[in-house]
């Protein structure tokens, strides 16, 4: 099927792929903090899963550091998207940090839901990996309420004060498919498990998977831009593999793809991550171009018009600046 010219090869792009409302505005955060401010900002943690944004930022003079303790007394620190625990925001004050709190707020809303349930003395089980930051920001809301719940196999060895009063949250950017896995078997173990009062694995996450599920059958290969420390462009990895695509592959950059895997492969599927800029996927566009893929095919299975207002410190000091 494959001439040397490149006939019959093509690329089905997946939509929605790339920034969500989230990652937009803790970027945009980021930049006008630079230029209102000056730099330099510090960031705590990356401010998005994705290392070109992270590298450009710390190019124009955000200082990316792992905790608050690292921020100089009385300096200006950008919270990241994934969202921080109480204990971080009191570091913090005692260290008279100026923060901006660029938390996506749909990860807010879960940490709400935590404090919420926390208080009813519910037993909080959350679905979400260990060691991400945005499960430590939102154990952190509850620590005494909360425990993990990493996967199906997991379930096993869940136990409850009271089985009667339950509730299952989740972290944002999960497989929606394993993670439904893991809430049957925890049905099937408490049947009186509440669900949360709205899906915590968000609009973006859920998105993306439902494209990359759409074109993962007729593609030989599967290309996924993003970080390897980004979830849910991991995820969309493993939903590739799990719907028909024969390889799928993450990658940060271009440059890391390779050659061998166009063998025998006629289709390539195309998606990105959340925290991926657009431009990223333009140069991956322009390679398989040139290895003769360049006939793509947009498939668009939703369209996203979401945005959020910026964090409310920033927006107050960009308005009195005029
Ligand atoms: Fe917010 Fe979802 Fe984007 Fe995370 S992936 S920043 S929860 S919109």
């Amino acid at each position: 099927i494959i001439s040397p010219a490149g006939v019959g090869r093509r690329v089905l792009l997946a939509a929605p792929r790339g920034y969500c409302a989230g990652v937009d505005r803790a970027v945009i955060a980021v930049e006008k903090a630079l230029d209102h401010y000056g730099a330099p900002v510090y960031v705590r943690k990356q401010i998005v899963h994705n290392l070109h944004v992270v590298e450009t930022l710390a190019e124009r003079g955000a200082i990316f550091v792992d905790e608050t303790d690292q921020v100089p007394e009385g300096a200006r620190v950008v919270f990241s998207a994934h969202g921080v625990s109480p204990a971080v925001h009191q570091v913090a004050a005692e260290r008279n940090l100026q923060t901006i709190d660029a938390t996506c707020p749909l990860v807010t809303k879960v940490h709400k839901e935590a404090v919420r349930f926390a208080r009813e003395d519910y037993d909080i089980l959350l679905v979400g990996h260990e060691g991400h930051e945005e499960v430590e920001g939102t154990a952190g809301e509850a620590p005494d309420h909360i425990q993990l719940v990493q996967s199906p196999d997991d379930v096993e060895g869940v136990t409850v004060r009271d089985p009667e009063k339950i509730v299952w949250l989740s972290q944002t950017t999960l497989s929606v498919d394993e993670t439904m896995e893991t809430v049957r078997r925890l049905r099937e173990k408490f049947p009186k498990l509440q669900d949360p009062p709205s899906d915590d694995i968000c609009y973006a996450t859920q998105n993306r998977q439902v494209a990359v599920k759409k074109i993962a059958p007729e593609a030989e290969l599967v290309i996924v831009v993003g970080s390897s420390n980004s979830s849910n462009s991991v995820r969309l990895v493993e939903v590739a593999l799990e719907h028909g695509a024969k390889a799928a592959y993450r990658v940060d950059y271009a440059r890391e793809i390779d050659e061998t895997w166009f063998h025998g492969v006629a289709t390539v599927g195309v998606t990105s991550g959340a925290s991926v800029p657009e431009n990223l996927v333009r140069q991956v566009l322009e390679l398989l171009a040139e290895y003769g893929f360049g006939e793509v095919e947009e498939i668009v299975t939703a369209e996203e018009d979401l945005m959020f207002s910026l964090p409310r410190e920033l927006r107050k000091d960009l308005k009195a600046a005029g």
